[in-house]
C-alpha cells in the first residue's frame, strides 16, 4: 500500500522540527551566551558588596560555587550526592563536580546574558575548564594589601545581644563597651577573625590565585582594581571597566 506523499512530507517536517528543538538549546549555550565576568579578591576585600553592584549594573546573575554546591546537596541531584560525600569526609570537592555544576548552570535561561563568577575559578585548571564552557571577557581582581586586610578583619566584633557589627577602627561603639543599638555589653569576636587565621587564609589565597591572575593577564583579560579605598570609590573604579 502506497503512503500518501503529503503524509511523508508532514513526517519529514515534524522530524526536522524535533531536530531543531534539540539544536536550539545547544546554539543558545555555545554561540548566543554573552560574555561572563570573573571576580576575585582576598577575603575581607569587600568582594561580596562589589559583586552585588556588578550584578545590578550588568544584569549578569552571580554564581557562587559554594551556593551551587549547597543547592545541589539540598536538591539531592547526582552531583550533589557526590559533593556531599566529599564534604562530609572533610575533603575538597573535586574539580569535575564543580565543573559539572557550572555546565548545568550555564544552560539556565538567565545565563544568556552571561554570568558573574564569584570565587571561581580558583586554579588555572578550573580557568581552562571554564574557558571551554562559557566565554569570559573580563576578569576583575580586587587588590588589597595584606596588612590592611588583617586590620579590617581582626578589628571586627559583634554585639552578643542584638548582633550589631562593630569595628575597633572603622565603626567603634559611640560609648566604649556599650552597644549603640541595645545598650548591651556582651561582645563577641569570631575565632576565624584572629590574626593567625586571617594570615593563613591570605597566604593560601596568594598561593592559589597568583598563577591564576598571571594566566588571565597573559590572555589580556585581567583588570587589577586597587581595593584600598572606600566601598563606593572601589565601586566607581569597577564600574568604569564594566561592559556596556
Ligand atoms: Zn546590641
Amino acid at each position: 500500500m502506497a503512503v500518501p506523499l503529503h503524509l511523508l512530507a508532514s513526517l519529514l517536517v515534524f522530524l526536522l522540527m524535533v531536530d531543531a528543538g534539540r539544536l536550539i538549546p545547544c546554539l543558545h549555550i555555545v554561540c548566543l551566551m554573552e560574555s561572563s565576568i570573573v571576580l576575585f579578591g582576598p577575603p575581607g576585600a569587600g568582594k561580596g558588596t562589589q559583586a552585588g553592584r556588578i550584578v545590578e549594573a550588568t544584569g549578569k546573575p552571580q554564581v557562587s560555587t559554594g551556593d551551587m554546591l549547597r543547592a545541589a546537596v539540598a536538591a539531592g541531584t547526582e552531583l550533589g550526592r557526590i559533593a556531599k560525600g566529599h564534604m562530609e569526609s572533610g575533603g575538597l570537592v573535586p574539580d569535575d563536580v564543580i565543573i559539572g555544576l557550572i555546565k548545568e548552570r550555564v544552560k539556565a535561561r538567565d545565563a544568556e546574558n552571561g554570568l558573574l563568577f564569584d570565587g571561581f575559578p580558583r586554579t588555572v585548571a578550573q580557568a581552562e575548564a571554564l574557558a571551554e564552557i562559557a566565554p569570559v571577557s573580563l576578569v576583575i581582581a580586587i587588590e588589597v594589601e595584606d596588612e590592611s586586610i588583617v586590620g579590617r578583619i581582626t578589628g571586627r566584633f559583634t554585639c552578643g545581644g542584638c548582633g550589631s557589627v562593630y569595628h575597633d577602627q572603622f565603626r567603634p561603639c559611640e560609648v566604649e563597651g556599650q552597644c549603640d543599638e541595645c545598650g548591651g555589653s556582651d561582645f563577641k569576636r569570631r575565632a576565624d577573625d584572629s590574626e593567625d587565621t586571617v594570615r593563613a587564609r591570605l597566604s593560601a589565597y596568594h598561593e592559589q590565585t597568583s598563577p591564576l591572575a598571571l594566566w588571565y593577564e597573559q590572555r589580556g583579560l585581567l583588570h587589577r582594581i586597587d581595593g584600598n579605598a572606600s566601598i563606593d570609590e572601589v565601586g566607581v573604579r569597577i564600574s568604569k571597566i564594566l561592559p556596556e
